[in-house]
């Protein structure tokens, strides 16, 4: 309570520097603010306290309305009502460790949040409609997930939690195909303007009454902003050429324009917006001045600035959204402060007649107490009312003539010369029809009676509902699918033959004997078929909206020519078919227009094989699949998804994945940079989906530019296999020219064949000289050939005996083939080129190579000489005709000799000596694409190797970057990052066949400094679940048990319990090699596992024994893994100038123990990963990262988005 009451003597504010400036990333600058600057801010803070001090501003405007001064509790002026308030802690920024205590405020239309309960402007603005998403992460902590953004917030306790989390999911927009959840996009003026005391300009936008602030566009775009200026309160004044303010109670706001032009439209566009804010209540408060207006209809929410013209309610903004949802055939849906224009003399005056009030005890006459709504009611539940409400009828009062239409007619006629507005909309809504017949000749409508008595009020409410869809109770199946959308009524007719209706795939073909003639009516959304066009009872029908997905079969799959199947939501197939291709495109074309909704008819323009809606998620909402509508066009698969105003296009020829996951029945499509997981929600038609989508993103034919292609438009068979000889056979003697085996050679291209992606060619299991020929068979069968139609004009370039007249047709040439063929040439030249200049190793000279690629590229018989010149041109003139950067090709080339110096060390497994190695790296994660090959010295440390990887990919480093090399074993599910200076060869000659070098960003690396730097001495003791391997005797539990710990300078001793005076065990430290992870086969009792290597330095007897260490807790094991690294390298955890470091890592010295910490866990399920992942990082970037970034393996951690954006 005391706290309530000095709320009411405002203090002057203290200085906040950074008020404005949002504290998420991005304004790093704003953290830095010099002197200046700072003296700056606290001047116009200075002048916001002497304004908020004379309470009773001059700039308020004297209003009757309640909302102008701000009230004490809550002094934002909005009239929206506030859902929910409280204090929350925000996370933090990136750089920072801190959570932030804000004020968080929810209303119908945003969420924002304060610094304090005080302030009227926030520092974040986001509007409820791009909220997709609540979740509970854990730790009283839960994420508010946009559409390009997640906000992490913690509350004080679970049950402070669970509120929010309640009422921010009933914000939570599920169904709507909605996209103007950003508030402005209908904007006055918008552009960046400088803002005194901030160093960025802020990306400002003027838009009906209000003014709101972004960081930059790109947030404009998102919808997500700074704060929102009420100009109901502002004032604008200018002070100098390119200076003007906007002044309200609160805050002034020191704008600086571009120019002094622009300066003018600013200040005109404010002032504008001010009338605006003004003049917008002048109909609300006419409309408020009838007390039951001032409460929403439905929900009973205060100032209801919303109404339905037609059914004379006011309602809130959430409900009106529910209303619109109605159609304007039930709901007319206006604006009491935007739509002024509609808001006439009469309609104000009928809206003071009728009034909620009066309203209600027609429409809510009979409503049951477990259906009405709150404040708080959900969207779903408002959505369920008002359709019962209004469409229905559910809760109105009968009138007594319900049923006898005649007897209501008639009434209505006598009715409507009186005043009686109420007994109007009774008799209306309750089946009375408002163009019924008067039996006067001269006054043949109630309109014209209305009008010419002079009931205007009367006239008004029938004008109003002259097309209005009367409630009726039948409808409700239709309504329950919101997402369906009537689409414009379509209506077709004409025979059809149809099969019985199925609950499975059609697998064979179905004879013209199983299929009946019926006559087909589309119509109204209804497809109906009768045994005869003379037939009045349908046999059957389908209701469009019940259709999920129209496929159109290839000609001549069954007995009619040309076929296509509908699915219903209720897993049924329908097959129709005719001989006619022009019936068929005829009713393709009007049954999917019944059933695709106008936001995606767009797609109805395409020559589609399959059309439907399917539930999928992508890396942006991974907590609740969306709906999207999807067509397959060949091998393109255009989709409209919800929430997106454009459709996009997937070249499923060019996915890097594909695969069902068959537990949850899920497609995962990879694409680079995102992944679409298609869920299949129901069987039958998702199995439809899923088959020609495989089969679209395999080889669609047999000419090049139709196979699986690479991101570089290379045939995925010819990259595959070029690699492979690459790594494998450039030492081969003999190698394209020696035959396989033709069996494996015939499989292998099969296999490649049905699909390319899928197979991975490995050393031991793959022959080189099969893979050889496998290319070179693949070259002699492709439809069109390498060189296409111009195959005659190479062969005919070779008549010229001047070597640069060659060159140049070749140039030509190569500049008129087709994209895929160019990307193809280029690659196959830049390989042969390698192989021969290996041909001391593998006797395939240039001469050679041409003798056998010639004839097999122009598939030719080889009697010809020409072919064979042409290669051997290419190849010889490689660098010239295919404008090759040199230097590229001699690192291209060095690492091919890295290549075969690193196989011939290995053979033999001796060669430690001083030869270089040459090591397979991955960039953040484990897949081919992310493969570096990488010249590893003696010397070379791990940080050394890192720089080199980053910079080979361009990725540039920031300070608080953590980039580290980790090595990943895969079996054990662990992994641990290389301490900087630690000696990667070592390493990698120590590395199993599961294990790998992986760089990427340590994210909790800055925590562990944080921890580091708190500790007076380095040590640690505790509880820990301590678990052994089984031994080999099969002597240990194998099970966790609490053990005590103490881990000191030089060794850990484990302890029975925390009284035990002698430890059990005792290790030194420097022989341990802790890994962060355990396998998932454990079953640890919770993530937080170390897995720990001992192995003992004593010669004559060498010991291995690997056990674990489980933590309660996040922190627990980040603190344990802190001091393990801290000892092992000598406190040298992370180098003191990182940047720097890169240059002096050179030379650096050459001690190095081995720091042996990792802290992300490596395997299971997507959500404990995720979990585990964002909980353990405290970087907020990591966080966001996270939720953009794609689940499903597990090296997919954080950092794949990092990595595209930054390759890209
Ligand atoms: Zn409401």
């Amino acid at each position: 309570m005391a706290s309530k009451m000095s709320l009411m003597v405002p203090k002057a504010p203290k200085p906040r520097y950074s008020s404005l400036c949002s504290d998420d990333e991005l304004l790093d600058d704003d953290t830095s603010c010099d002197e200046s600057e700072s003296l700056q801010r606290s001047s116009w803070i200075g002048d916001l306290a002497s304004i908020s001090g004379s309470m009773t501003s001059i700039y308020l405007p004297i209003t009757s309305h309640d909302n102008a001064p701000p009230p004490r509790e809550d002094p934002a002026p909005t009239s929206v009502p506030v859902i929910k308030m409280g204090w929350l802690y925000k996370n933090p920024p990136q750089g920072s460790l801190i959570y932030q205590h804000r004020w968080v405020k929810l209303d119908a239309e945003y969420l924002r949040y304060f610094d304090t309960e005080k302030d009227v402007y926030s520092k974040r603005i986001i509007p409820t409609l791009s909220i997709t998403g609540v979740v509970n992460v854990g730790e009283q902590k839960f994420e508010v997930v946009t559409h390009n953004r997640t906000f992490l917030f913690r509350a004080e306790n679970d049950s402070e939690r669970s509120e929010w989390v309640t009422v921010l999911k009933s914000c939570v927009r599920t169904t709507s195909l909605d996209v103007t959840f950003n508030p402005c996009v209908s904007y006055e003026m918008r552009g960046y303007l400088e803002l005194r005391g901030l160093r960025s300009k802020l990306y400002t936008v003027v838009c009906a009454d209000k003014v709101f602030l972004y960081k930059n566009i790109e947030e404009y775009r998102m919808g997500i902003g700074i704060t929102s200026i009420d100009m109901n309160v502002g004032n604008v004044k200018e002070v100098d050429r390119r200076a003007f303010d906007l002044t309200t109670p609160y805050r002034i706001f020191n704008f600086v324009a571009d120019t002094d032009q622009l300066k003018d439209q600013w200040v005109e566009a404010m002032r504008n917006s001010i009338a605006e804010a003004l003049s917008n209540y002048e109909v609300a408060e006419r409309i408020w001045a009838e007390p039951s207006n001032q409460m929403c209809a439905d929900c009973s929410a205060a100032k209801p600035e919303w109404a339905a013209i037609n059914l004379a309610v006011v309602f809130c903004k959430r409900c009106a959204g529910e209303h619109r949802g109605l159609g304007p055939s039930v709901s007319k849906v206006r604006s009491l402060k935007m739509d002024k224009k509609v808001w006439t003399e009469d309609l104000i005056q009928l809206f003071l007649a009728v009034g909620n009030e009066r309203a209600n005890q027609f429409w809510a006459a009979n409503v049951p107490p477990s259906e009405a709504l709150t404040l708080n009611s959900s969207s779903e539940e408002r959505r369920r009312f008002i359709t019962a409400k209004y469409r229905e009828g559910k809760y109105r009062r009968y009138h007594p003539l319900f049923g006898n239409q005649r007897e209501l007619n008639n009434a209505l006629c006598i009715n409507v010369q009186s005043s009686d507005v109420c007994e109007t909309l009774a008799l209306v809504f309750c089946g009375a029809d408002v163009s019924c017949d008067t039996g006067d000749p001269e006054l043949t409508s109630p309109i014209a009676l209305a009008q010419h008595h002079g009931q205007n009020l009367q006239l008004e409410f029938l004008t109003q509902n002259r097309n209005t869809e009367l409630p009726r109770s039948e409808v409700k199946v239709a309504i329950d699918r919101v997402h369906y959308m009537a689409p414009p009524s379509v209506t077709h007719n004409g025979f059809l033959f149809k099969t019985a209706s199925m609950a499975r795939p059609i697998t064979e073909k179905k004879g013209k004997e199983e299929f009946s003639r019926r006559w087909c009516v589309l119509n109204d959304g209804n497809f109906s078929y009768y045994e005869s066009d003379k037939n009045a009872t349908p046999n059957g029908g389908l209701k469009m909206k019940e259709i999920v997905c129209l496929a159109v079969s290839p000609p001549e799959t069954h007995g009619y020519d040309h076929t296509f199947e509908l699915y219903s939501d209720a897993e049924r197939l329908y097959l129709f078919g005719t001989d006619n291709p022009e019936t068929m495109r005829e009713w393709v074309k009007s049954i999917a227009k019944s059933f695709i909704p106008a936001a995606a008819e767009d797609l109805l323009l395409k020559d589609f094989e399959r059309i439907g809606r399917l539930r999928y998620k992508d890396r942006l909402n991974r907590e609740m699949s969306r709906l999207g509508w999807f067509c397959l066009v060949g091998s393109s698969l255009h989709i409209r998804l919800e929430e997106h105003t454009a459709d996009e296009t997937i070249d499923l020829q060019k996915l890097l994945e594909l695969s069902i996951q068959p537990e949850n029945e899920v497609l995962v499509l990879v694409e680079r940079g995102r992944t679409l997981y298609i869920e299949g929600e129901r069987k039958l038609d998702f199995q439809g989906w899923a088959a020609a989508i495989q089969r679209a993103a395999g080889s669609s034919g047999d000419t090049l530019s139709q196979q699986q292609l690479t991101e570089a438009d290379i045939p995925v068979i010819v990259e595959r296999c070029i690699h492979f000889t690459t790594q494998y056979g450039l030492t081969s003697e003999g190698i394209y020219r020696k035959s396989g085996v033709n069996s494996k050679i015939a499989a292998l291209l099969e296999e490649f064949r049905r699909d390319a992606r899928c197979v991975w060619l490995k050393e031991g299991e793959h022959q080189v000289d099969d893979v050889s020929n496998v290319l070179k068979r693949f070259f002699r069968d492709i439809e069109e050939g390498l060189f296409g139609q111009q195959a005659h004009s190479w062969l005919s370039a070779t008549v010229f005996s001047d070597e640069s007249s060659r060159i140049c047709q070749y140039r030509l040439l190569f500049s008129n083939l087709p994209r895929v063929n160019q990307a193809t040439l280029r690659a196959l030249v830049n390989h042969l080129y390698c192989v021969q200049r290996f041909a001391d190793l593998n006797q395939m000279n240039l001469h050679n190579l041409a003798i056998v690629f010639g004839p097999t590229l122009f598939q030719a018989d080889g009697k010809d000489n020409s072919a064979g010149r042409v290669i051997e041109d290419l190849i010889q003139h490689y660098v010239t005709i295919f404008d090759v950067n040199e230097q590229q090709l001699k690192k291209q080339l060095d690492e091919i000799t890295y290549i075969i110096k690193l196989r011939d060390n290995l053979a033999p497994k001796t060669g430690t000596g001083s030869g270089d190695f040459i090591c397979t790296v991955y960039l953040e994660e484990k897949k081919e694409t992310a493969e570096q090959h990488v010249k590893i010295p003696a010397t070379m440390t791990a940080a050394e190797l890192t720089f080199e990887i980053l910079d080979r990919r361009k990725i540039s480093v920031k300070e608080k970057d953590y980039w580290c090399c980790f090595e990943v074993n895969e079996k054990e599910e662990m992994e641990r990052p290389l301490h900087y200076q630690e000696k990667v060869l070592p390493i990698f000659h120590s590395l199993g066949t599961d294990s790998h070098l992986l760089v990427k960003k340590h994210f909790s690396m800055e925590a562990m400094l944080v921890y580091l730097a708190s500790k007076v001495e380095v040590s640690k003791h505790g509880m820990m679940k301590f678990r052994e391997e089984r031994s080999l005797l099969g002597l240990s539990t194998g099970s966790f048990n609490d053990r005590y710990f103490i881990l000191n300078s030089t060794s850990l001793r484990l302890y029975k319990e925390v009284r035990s005076n002698r430890p059990e065990r005792e290790w030194p430290v420097k022989c341990l090699k802790v890994y962060q992870g355990i396998k998932k086969k454990l079953r640890p009792p919770t993530c937080w596992v170390l897995t720990v290597i001992y192995e003992s330095e004593k010669q004559e007897k060498q010991e291995r024994q690997q056990w674990y260490l489980c933590c309660d807790t996040q922190n627990e094991m980040r603190e344990w893994f802190a001091t393990f690294m801290s000892i092992q390298c000598g406190g040298r955890v992370w180098p003191a100038e990182w940047l720097k470091s890169r240059v002096a890592s050179h030379s650096a010295p050459q001690d190095a123990r081995l720091g042996n910490v990792s802290l992300i866990p490596l395997r299971g399920s997507e959500n404990e990963m995720r979990k585990s992942v964002a909980a353990f990082t405290a970087d907020p970037l990591a966080v966001s990262l996270i939720n953009q970034s794609q689940p499903g393996s597990a090296n997919h951690t954080a950092n794949h988005t990092a990595l595209c954006s930054q390759t890209q």
